[in-house]
């Protein structure tokens, strides 16, 4: 036991030892080559996207570009969700060219800009030195080729169309939504993949129900009568007309909850919001002889029964 613990003695000062002179040995690499790393990381970043250029010559494909088309929808359509058919215009395939660009017929040449390479060398010149960098060559957008252009499309190898797409509406949506529909944009160039599209959603609001998120507000106007003695309302609700009790006692301003009369939740159709329905009291500005009679024997009542109350 004894000789055992006594190795470890030993060892543990020698591996710190080591362990320090590693570390000097360490820094003073950094400290001498410091600025030179830096220099070589630059360079070695700029020499792998030139042979990275070099290996895979571009074959001039282009992805299209996403398309946007605003929908409006009636409250209801938001609220519920709704099937549309939709006419979009968006970038298709030439018909005349099959999408290449060029007239049907011509013979493409090699671009002179380029030498066939669709990528040109540029300069650019730095504090470290001078750097070349590969970029796509304007003459030919990267084909390689210079050709008559299409006389359909002027070479761009697409042609505005339209078309019908039929689009579900997702019940919950509201005004700024927006529905992605995967590879309904523009078509792609030279076999590029095509774009999005994407569909705004504009909601036209309801005369009486007031929508905030996934809840709808409401106000209803109950005689006074009606306050006191409590009654029972037919109310508007994205459902129709609901019967809604109004408890005996109800106060001016409060608010009654029509639990799950509200909005679909987006994507859970099965959760709904609620509709509040704020009450407003109506206090009669005139008076018949006969209802001013009742509200003063009423008042002479609640006299008294105040008067029994101090006592
Ligand atoms: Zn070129
Ligand atoms: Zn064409």
């Amino acid at each position: 036991m004894r000789t055992r613990s006594c190795q470890m003695m030993r060892n543990g000062p020698y591996m710190t030892n080591m362990g320090r002179q590693g570390l000097k040995v360490h820094r003073g690499l950094v400290g001498a080559w410091g600025i030179s790393a830096t220099l070589l990381i630059c360079l070695s970043r700029y020499l792998r996207a030139w042979m990275v250029a070099a290996d895979n010559p571009w074959d001039g494909a282009m992805n299209g570009e996403d398309e946007y088309y605003s929908l409006v929808l009636n409250f209801k359509e938001a609220v519920f969700g709704v099937e549309k058919e939709i006419e979009i215009r968006r970038l298709e395939k030439c018909g005349t060219c099959d999408g290449s660009g060029a007239k049907p017929g011509t013979k493409s040449s090699r671009c002179n800009t380029c030498g066939g390479q669709g990528r040109v060398a540029t300069q650019t010149r730095t504090p470290l030195g001078i750097f070349q960098q590969s970029m796509t060559c304007s003459s030919c957008n990267g084909t390689g080729e210079t050709r008559t252009p299409c006389s359909t499309c002027s070479g761009d190898g697409r042609v505005r169309k339209t078309k019908r797409i039929s689009l579900k509406v997702p019940a919950g949506v509201d005004s700024g939504s927006r529905l992605r529909v995967r590879n309904e944009g523009n078509s792609g160039k030279r076999g590029g993949s095509p774009g999005d599209l994407f569909v705004v959603l504009e909601v036209i609001p309801d005369p009486v129900l007031k929508r905030e998120d996934t809840n709808i507000l409401y106000s209803c106007k109950v005689s006074y009568i009606d306050a006191i003695l409590g009654t029972t309302i037919k109310v508007p609700t994205v459902d129709g007309m609901v019967d809604l009790k109004i408890p005996s006692g109800t106060q001016p301003g409060s608010t009654l909850v029509m639990a799950k009369k509200g909005v679909p939740l987006l994507n859970k159709k099965n959760m709904r919001g609620d509709q509040f329905v704020r009450v407003q009291v109506e206090i009669p500005k005139k008076l018949s002889s006969d209802e001013r009679k009742l509200i003063e024997e009423l008042s002479e009542l609640s006299k008294g029964k105040t008067a029994a109350g101090m006592r």
